[in-house]
């Protein structure tokens, strides 16, 4: 990957590249951890060193980070690197003990956006200070939550502000720890189009084989970062461990991943990607016939059901029609997933012009 330096956001003006880098472990478990992560981090792309000092767990009983005695490492972290560095605030309290040991850049955590008394707490606990601060979204796929968070922040003055897009849980996922849902943060960004947007690959994937691609992503959706979460000896990590990785294998990460142009201004490129936007848009307009056709025919068994008093909904019928849609897909090698989604969508719109047919 080429590093470059542009104009894009504030981080440039710190002097920070394109993409910036954020690495560091999970936690900060010990002095020695912390200062050996961070200078093997130093021979890497990585600028900004992160460790979690106050750890919000899901359930009691796990490592609830070190505390405040972890802050004076950070700052070794510092002197000795010259890596600036990031922790994470869930209160007022780690925000006054953050700037006493001036920590160079706050984040509030996942569990901290979902809740506006702590978001309000944190944002008046900063009022009057100059800190960047980066808002990791909700846990829960809220975006009106994340944009709060934001402009609570915004409203204390902060202008240095950006966001961390780390995923959003669900009950049961089956390829990611916590789904990217990718559009949510490009809805973000089309309503703070200047706010940095850095992915955290390693909360979205809570594993290390698939942070590369879901890094690449990023860059193709033209993300200004990375959050890592980096340790020497990941497997003995005191919190998420599976997903955390060595700082060599970070440095092929960054390596390997593409930075792709926004455009390229070849002729034949244009010429060749307008043909193909316009078959794109002659589909979608078949895929809408086709969709009314359907609809049309549903409105046509509503009436039916209706005369015969039958009920609209027939879960048997709602299984096959998903089953045999979830295997046809796997048949032209299209993501199951996806088909599924969409005709669970269909299938429910067709149940309401059933019910509306009079
Ligand atoms: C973390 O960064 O280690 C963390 C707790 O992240 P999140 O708030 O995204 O769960
Ligand atoms: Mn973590």
């Amino acid at each position: 990957m080429e590093i470059t330096k542009e104009n894009r956001t504030w981080l440039d003006n710190l002097g920070l590249p394109h993409p910036v880098v954020i690495a560091g472990p999970c936690s900060a478990e010990t002095e020695e951890q912390v200062l050996k992560t961070a200078h093997e981090l130093k021979d890497t792309d990585t600028n900004i060193f992160r460790a979690g000092i106050w750890k919000p767990r899901t359930r009691p009983g796990g490592f609830e980070g070190v505390g405040e005695k972890g802050l004076p490492w950070m700052q070794r972290v510092r002197e000795e690197t010259g890596l600036m560095v990031t922790t994470e605030v869930g209160n007022a309290d780690h925000v006054e003990k953050a700037l006493k040991y001036d920590i160079d850049i706050l984040w509030i955590g996942a569990r901290t956006t979902v809740n506006p008394f702590a978001v309000q707490e944190i944002a008046d606990a900063l009022k009057g200070v100059d800190k960047p601060v980066l808002v990791k979204n909700p846990v829960n796929p809220d975006l009106a939550l994340w944009l709060g968070g934001v402009e609570r922040i915004k409203s204390a003055g902060i202008n240095q502000l950006g966001v961390i897009h780390r995923g959003f849980s669900s009950y049961k996922t089956l390829n990611y720890r916590n789904k990217p849902k990718w559009h949510i943060a490009i809805e973000l960004k089309k309503e703070f189009p200047d706010l940095p947007l850095i992915l955290d690959p390693s909360h979205i994937c809570g594993r290390r084989d698939t942070i590369l691609d879901v890094s690449q992503t990023a860059l193709d959706l033209n993300y200004d970062g990375f959050m890592i979460e980096t340790h020497i000896t990941p497997d003995d990590a005191w919190s998420d461990a599976k997903q955390q990785i060595t700082p060599s294998r970070l440095k092929e990460i960054i390596e390997d991943l593409v930075i792709r142009k926004q455009s390229s201004s070849k002729e034949t490129f244009q010429q060749k990607l307008n043909i193909y936007r316009d078959d794109l848009d002659k589909l979608d307009n078949h895929l809408l016939a086709i969709l009314k056709s359907r609809m049309d025919i549903s409105e046509q068994i509503g009436l039916l059901k209706r005369t015969e008093n039958v009920a609209i909904l027939q879960s048997a019928r709602w299984e096959e029609i998903l089953k045999s849609m979830h295997d046809e897909a796997k048949k032209k090698g299209l993501n199951q997933e996806f088909i599924t989604e969409i005709f669970k969508a269909i299938h429910v719109e067709s149940i309401k012009t059933q019910q509306q047919t009079k």
